[in-house]
């Protein structure tokens, strides 16, 4: 298919990455080898796909939602052999014959699904899996980036910055002008890295699936105390004993609490063994 005649689509949050020195940037912070099996969510017309090929992989998976660029990515990369294309969602792909294989997920992402993209690859709390991704390279909405990146006390952090944190090594490289897409979009974007913590490294599923719990619940209403949302999943015994374990006073509000003091609660729900 000539180019030309397709129209962007923005329900598909196409926006082609054109600024050379970005793509440049997210090869290099990728640092690619010969053993490198690559994953990329999106490929739109290639831009990033043509400079990731440019290295020494061994692959390059790409799954392209959009039907109408499929024929035009094939022809662009038929010449290849290191590269391969599906079309199909991410969200809904099975991964299970290649997820031990990937080593590295790249993508500039469609930001109307960077929840479930980032649960999918990043991962969830109390979700263990048998495969490990190196390296996970995003460019995505800076103010998620930040999100994901804040602390407590801070007004941006929340669930995801808990959840994220603890999954996940995450570095941020730089932030990403408008202008550097076309069209640019509305907002700024932000390169990221996530390292995820190998199963190992992670704490025991039992406290993950609190942690998550936990958060679920308290940041349901982020402005109450901890003491009124914790009221749904347990007695007012329990909410005395759990402070009294952890030392964490429940007048505070979720957004307070650090990554440690989530831990503390958690394992203090299994020491004194309140029902999940
Ligand atoms: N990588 C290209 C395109 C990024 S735009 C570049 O940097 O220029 C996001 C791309 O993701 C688009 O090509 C869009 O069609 C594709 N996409 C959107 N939703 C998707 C989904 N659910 N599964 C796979 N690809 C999707």
């Amino acid at each position: 298919m000539n180019f030309k005649n397709h129209y962007q689509k923005k329900r598909f949050g196409q926006h082609w990455l054109v600024n050379e020195k970005i793509l440049e940037k997210i090869k290099e912070v990728a640092e690619l080898n010969e053993n490198d099996f690559v994953l990329e969510i999106g490929p739109g017309r290639g831009a990033l796909t043509s400079k990731l090929l440019d290295s020494e992989i061994r692959k390059l998976h790409a799954i392209e939602l959009d039907r109408d660029l499929i024929d035009y990515l094939n022809g662009r990369f038929k010449n290849n052999k290191k590269f391969s294309l599906q079309q199909g969602d991410i969200l809904t792909t099975n991964l299970d014959s290649i997820n031990n294989q990937i080593t590295k997920v790249v993508a500039n992402i469609p930001y109307n699904i960077t929840g479930p993209i980032l649960d999918i690859f990043v991962g969830r709390l109390g979700l263990i899996r048998e495969y490990n991704y190196k390296k996970i390279i995003f460019l995505m909405q800076k103010e998620v980036v930040d999100r994901i990146l804040s602390n407590e006390g801070s007004n941006s952090v929340g669930a995801l910055s808990v959840r994220m944190q603890l999954l996940s090594k995450i570095k941020k490289i730089c932030d990403v002008d408008p202008s550097s897409f076309s069209p640019p979009p509305k907002v700024f974007s932000s390169l990221v890295v996530f390292e995820p913590l190998k199963a190992e490294l992670r704490l025991d599923i039992r406290s993950e699936e609190y942690i998550d719990k936990l958060l679920r619940i308290s940041y349901n209403s982020r402005r109450k105390m901890l003491r009124n949302t914790l009221k749904s999943i347990l007695s007012n015994d329990e909410i005395n004993k759990l402070s009294e374990a952890s030392k964490i006073c429940f007048n505070l509000r979720p957004q307070d609490l650090s990554i440690n003091q989530w831990i503390n609660l958690a394992d203090n729900c299994i020491k004194i063994e309140i029902k999940k």
